[in-house]
């Protein structure tokens, strides 16, 4: 919907959408800026601009419009304690990484901590009403304003302020009085420096009328009224109407300090800290006027670097001064700001990858690190770290038990970077030469493919600009994922099916046919069948004396399939029996990757998060985030904590809980298989141990699995470890498969397992000895057969050719005989087919009168084509290959072909 089409309608009847009863109390006048029309609220009688106009913008840099100074936690304290006393619940901050919506990967406003989806509608749930949250939210749209502007942030706290106008909650008129009073009242502002402009809201089919306030140009907070739904021509009320005022916690803090931007006062002593030890000399005259020039420019241009321009010139700072003072300034901002943004992302379980949000951690990561190299700076990371997490754990006491994590993927990060920086500069030099123009879509693809970021780009001189569209192209390509839909089946008017499975769960039952689709998918007025879902793939069964090979759940039905043509009749009670032995190890193979999940979020660090499982009967793997390959130790590790907990005999208790008392029971943790789109969910308790939303089907206890073998460990992704396992009987059989395996080898051996190792030392330092004595022999028959193959060569004009396939010797024969043939005859061509293996290696020398006619190297990699394959070389020495051994006659046809330089 078009916002200034509501925004139009609305302020025809500013009486019924935006006239609250304080400005009636007060005296509020409503404008209209006089230079964008745009209207608005005041009590000063002097100004006739919107805050966006106003002659006195960002004033209150060096000079605050209050006597009382609250940096950002105290803001928060003030804050907090204020709407406390109003009544509102204060409830702590959800996870930045949004893993209760499947279209966000961060939380990017305090609103969505309340918003579930439920198929394609967006509902809310407040855990308490009215309430307040300091949500560390992030966005990365604006990451090169970050540091340069002096109010943009890669994250930020918005303070919510949520209510349902209710017996307990309030509407619009309640909501701006308290904002009101506590500008006015806790933050001591004079109540003529408040602005409210109207505006309006729209998204997610719902809409409603909205009060921005401003101070002194520098917008505070929205108040959204979210109170309609519809369109324009056609709109009705919402049953839950809903406010969302959103403020932003930096400013707060900025607009009491009066600091040249709102870094300084923000971050705790960690800029303080940066400018001391890099010893730059700042005159914070100068720095507050160029900063409020800064300001003042962004109303007017978007582009950063006019801006900068504009404001250097107006603080009379050239480009010298510019240089040594302001850009280590920005870049002391940025690297504050981004490992702020880091600390909590990586807290809340995300990890720096070339997937998904990963994207953007990665990103803001190499641009710290560039930075810290462009200046020569010495910082320590770790140290930085500390000082972000002490600052903040007065208002966030969660990351303290995330210290430690944060430090360690930070570092590996880093160590990443640094090895990846010889192939980027190599890479860079390339382009140079190339002088090639890079365009938007290159740098996408350059960071993508390679990880190699603008900055480094700008730091190696390659491009001048990083293009302002760059981060919002890249935020737009990873802030959200749709997932795939399944095909829709017409299942209108039919009954939800009744599941078993969740409540008695009956092995064998008899079920009402309801209908037949597609000639084979069987419908049930209820069902034990399992239907494939959270990774766990379907029961098997016979329902009558049909087969039942798959079972699916499309919304609430289950469709269980049978082959084609082989169903029951419609309409009948039909016997139905599932595979139980399937089943079961099924289950056991489910319950085992909770266990081992836990295990390895235990072993390994809080970052790990199930990414996806799959359990079948004898086989399930469990892919989990983690940001390198596991070592041996690891894994076992990770197999032991997994069978000492299955030795234990854990109780699995599920419980049904609503889904808000769940997440303020158990966290967000519980979100390990994704979002669930249910308001009743089911809770898998592995007592003490790990706790997890699933639909999924458990054992009873934790001693019924047996045993975990981890078979396979792999690195499939970035950022993503895929763990192959086994349990129970299937974990047995494969230990003593693997026993039987290593007798075989050990009777081949004629060892003993006891002594198997060291035969094998044995056969191997023999098979070392034996081609030692292979390549001797070789050197010493090289001469005799280089002569015996001049012998055989063909004369073709001025030179000859020696072509042979060979089955049995290898290519370090060729290479010395062919090398040895064409020093004594110079005029010599020699080329050697090496099949093993099914493939053919060709090796080729030209001597040195031959390469005038024929270059080894492109020989080579005319007949490799022949072959199916590729080769190339030198002029003397080419080598290549290919795999259709049906082609072998052509490339040899070829050779004489192509050295006669025919077709
Ligand atoms: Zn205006
Ligand atoms: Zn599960």
């Amino acid at each position: 919907m078009d916002k200034d089409q509501i925004l139009s309608k609305f302020s025809t009847d500013p009486d019924r959408y935006y006239k609250v009863a304080l400005f009636e109390n007060e005296g509020f006048r409503r404008k209209s800026c006089i230079k964008c029309r745009r209207f608005f609220w005041t009590l000063d009688d002097n100004i006739s601009m919107c805050p966006d106009h106003i002659e006195n913008s960002y004033s209150f840099i060096g000079d605050p419009p209050t006597n009382k100074r609250f940096d950002y936690t105290q803001a928060w304290k003030e804050v907090e304690s204020f709407f406390v006393q109003n009544n509102h619940k204060s409830v702590g901050r959800y996870p930045v990484v949004c893993r209760w919506r499947d279209d966000l990967y961060f939380t990017i406003a305090s609103i969505v901590d309340f918003q579930r989806v439920m198929g394609s509608k967006v509902v809310f749930e407040f855990p308490a009403n009215p309430l307040i949250v300091p949500q560390t939210c992030l966005r990365f749209k604006d990451i090169e304003n970050v540091g340069v502007t002096g109010r943009h942030f890669s994250s930020f706290c918005m303070i919510g302020q949520h209510s349902i106008p209710n017996s307990q909650g309030y509407w619009k008129d309640k909501c701006v009085e308290l904002d009101f009073k506590l500008l006015t009242e806790r933050f001591g502002i004079n109540k003529k420096e408040i602005v409210f402009v109207e505006d309006v809201w729209a998204g997610g089919g719902s809409f409603g009328s909205s009060l921005e306030y401003f101070v002194r140009g520098l917008e505070l907070g929205n108040a959204v009224f979210t109170e309609f739904q519809g369109d324009l021509t056609n709109y009705s009320v919402l049953d839950q109407k809903i406010i969302d005022m959103g403020a932003g916690l930096e400013r707060f803090a900025w607009i009491t300090m009066g600091t040249p931007t709102a870094y300084d006062c923000c971050f705790g002593p960690i800029t303080k800290h940066m400018i001391t030890k890099i010893g730059i000399d700042i005159d914070s005259g100068t720095i507050s006027k160029y900063f409020m020039s800064v300001a003042k420019a962004l109303s007017e241009s978007n582009d950063i670097a006019i801006v900068r321009k504009m404001a250097a010139k107006i603080a009379g700072l050239d480009e010298t001064k510019q240089d040594k003072i302001i850009s280590p300034l920005e870049g002391i901002y940025m690297i504050a700001d981004h490992l702020r943004t880091l600390v909590f992302a990586i807290s809340d379980g995300a990890l720096p990858s070339n997937v998904g949000g990963g994207y953007n951690l990665r990103m803001i990561l190499r641009r710290t690190l560039a930075t810290i190299d462009r200046f020569g700076w010495n910082f320590d990371l770790n140290n930085l770290i500390d000082l972000h997490i002490d600052y903040l754990k007065s208002t966030y006491p969660e990351l303290e038990q995330t210290r430690n994590d944060v430090k360690t993927i930070i570092e590996i990060e880093k160590n990443r970077y640094n090895e990846s920086k010889v192939r980027m500069k190599n890479m860079a030099t390339t382009f140079k030469t190339q002088n090639k123009k890079l365009s938007v879509d290159d740098l996408i693809r350059l960071y993508e493919s390679d990880g190699i970021t603008p900055d480094f780009l700008k730091e190696s001189h390659i491009i001048q600009e990083i293009p302002s569209t760059f981060y919002e192209r890249l935020s737009d390509l990873h802030q959200s994922e749709k997932t795939e839909k399944k095909e829709e089946l017409d299942l209108e008017g039919i009954p939800d099916t009744d599941l078993l499975y969740y409540k008695d769960d009956p092995h064998e039952f008899k079920a009402k046919v309801l209908k037949i689709i597609k000639n084979k998918f069987v419908i049930l007025d209820k069902t034990s069948f399992y239907a494939r879902g959270g990774g766990q793939e379907p029961d098997h069964g016979k329902i009558e004396e049909f087969d039942v090979i798959d079972v699916s759940k499309h919304g609430n039905v289950v469709l269980h399939e049978v082959r084609e043509g082989e169903v029951p009749k419609e309409g009948i009670v039909a016997s139905c029996k599932i595979d139980s032995a399937r089943r079961y190890g099924i289950t056991r193979n489910h319950t085992s990757t909770h266990v081992l999940n836990a295990s390895a979020r235990n072993i390994l660090g809080s970052w790990i998060w199930q990414h996806s499982a799959f359990k079948d009967v004898e086989y399930a793997r469990l892919d989990i985030t983690h940001h390198s390959n596991l070592t041996e130790d690891e894994i076992m590790k990770i197999e032991d904590l997994a069978n000492t907990t299955i030795r234990k005999n854990i109780p699995v208790l599920i419980n049904q809980f609503e889904r808000g008392e769940a997440e303020q029971e158990y966290g967000f943790r519980i979100y390990q298989g994704g979002v669930v789109p249910v308001k009743l969910v089911r809770i898998v308790n592995i007592e003490g141990f790990d706790v997890e939303a699933c639909g999924g089907t458990h054992v009873q206890k934790t001693g019924e699995i047996g045993l975990i073998k981890i078979t396979k460990a792999e690195r499939i992704q970035d950022g993503v470890v895929r763990l192959e396992f086994v349990s129970s009987k299937s974990a047995l059989k494969y230990t003593q498969n693997q026993d039987q395996k290593i007798s075989h080898i050990v009777k081949s051996l004629g060892s003993s397992k006891e002594k198997m190792l060291e035969s094998f030392e044995h056969v191997m330092k023999d098979s070392d000895d034996a081609k030692k004595r292979l390549r001797h022999i070789i050197k010493r028959t090289s001469e005799a057969s280089a002569r015996e193959a001049i012998s055989q060569a063909k004369s073709i004009g001025k030179i000859k050719l020696y072509s042979t396939v060979d089955e049995e010797l290898d290519e370090e024969f060729h290479i010395s005989v062919g090398e040895m043939a064409t020093k004594i005859d110079k005029s010599l061509i020699y080329c050697a087919f090496i099949v093993k293996n099914e493939s053919i290696k060709i090796i080729s020398f030209s001597g040195a009168d031959a390469i005038p006619i024929k270059k080894a190297g492109d020989l080579v990699k005319e007949v490799s084509k022949v072959l199916g394959g590729s080769g190339g070389g030198r002029d003397a020495f080419g080598q290549g290959g290919g795999k259709d051994l049906s082609k072998i006659k052509d490339a040899l046809l070829t050779i004489e072909k192509s050295i006669l330089g025919e077709r």
